[in-house]
């Protein structure tokens, strides 16, 4: 009889592997956990984005609805991450952080995980007051988790690190074990939003985040990227309002060209975009000569 469980076990545990699909066990990728935006009409999960290097995901960018499914479908582990980077705090790119840190309570990780995330602006708080809206022992909407803000009751804590979104100029957020990590503050309508370029192995891989694309400093920081994600999600001929939060694609394509990224990974990705999409890319290859892929979920992209 516990032959037979423990052969029934390895078979679970042989799918779960087959089941996973992560990146290469070796170098450096990113995989998309979600390429979709805030609309349910794209089939995509929302914003989220892993680091991987030599089999282990280190960081997550943005954890939108979605990405915490396929954070477990791509196999990643809670317990190798350094680093949540969020960009900003739009449902689309947060709103599974409480799952995500509830899964974490199932896991071997009692060591503190960073969470970066960008200081109060407009209608929106700032990181600090956002986690105490989710997990505050008192009034937190998931106070049966208020451990993830003291490490207490079997959860590790979230160590958050609450940026500026200062346009000017990049400020080193972490450099852990091999990672470089910077970030930026970028436009995005009145939301305050941050950019991110992480440098491994003298790659650099860069997320934009949800931006207008009209900051000059985030493309000095995107220079040379041998990947730089950018969500694509509105036509050139997108009204005044959608391009105050979002680039266009011709703007897209001159920032690339002019910062000589490498490799352009378009990404938030909703009907409105991809209804187009041959146009937008027809667009963007016009004036940006590197290499430009459309983000898959679950899609791994190493840097070029
Ligand atoms: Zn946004």
């Amino acid at each position: 009889m516990a032959r037979c469980t423990f052969i029934i076990l390895l078979m679970l545990l042989a799918c779960a592997r087959a089941l996973a699909v992560g990146c290469a066990p070796h170098g450096v990728q990113v995989q998309v956990l979600g390429s979709g935006g805030p609309i349910a009409d794209d089939a995509r999960a929302s914003s989220g984005y892993l680091l991987w290097v030599d089999g282990r995901a280190r960081v997550l960018v943005d954890v939108g609805g979605g990405s915490f499914l396929r954070f477990g479908e791509a196999g990643a582990r809670i317990e190798d991450l350094d680093l949540i980077a969020l960009t900003h705090l739009h449902a689309d790119h947060a709103a599974d952080l409480p799952t995500l840190v509830k899964s974490g309570y199932f896991s071997d990780r009692t060591r503190p995980l960073s969470l970066s995330g960008p200081a109060a602006g407009a209608d929106f708080p700032g990181l600090a007051d956002f986690l105490s809206a989710l997990f505050g022992a008192e009034h937190g909407a998931f106070r049966y988790l208020s451990g993830a803000l003291d490490g207490s009751a079997g959860l590790f804590r979230l160590q958050a690190i609450e940026l500026a979104t200062d346009k000017s100029r990049p400020q080193r957020l972490a450099s852990v074990d091999g990672l470089k990590i910077d970030a930026i503050g970028v436009s995005h309508g009145p939301v305050p939003a941050l950019a991110y370029r992480i440098t491994v192995r003298g790659l650099r891989f860069v997320f934009g985040g949800d931006q207008n694309g009209r900051d000059p400093a985030f493309w000095r920081m995107a220079k040379s990227a041998n990947l730089l994600v950018m969500g694509l999600p509105i036509p050139e001929d997108a009204d005044p309002v959608a391009r105050r939060l979002h680039a266009t694609p011709s703007l897209i394509a001159a920032g690339a060209a002019g910062a000589g990224v490498r490799q352009l990974l378009l990404s938030h990705l909703m009907a409105r975009s991809l209804s187009g999409l041959p146009q937008h890319l027809a667009l963007i290859q016009h004036s940006y000569p590197g290499l430009v892929r459309v983000a898959q979920d679950l899609g791994c992209y190493a840097g070029q």
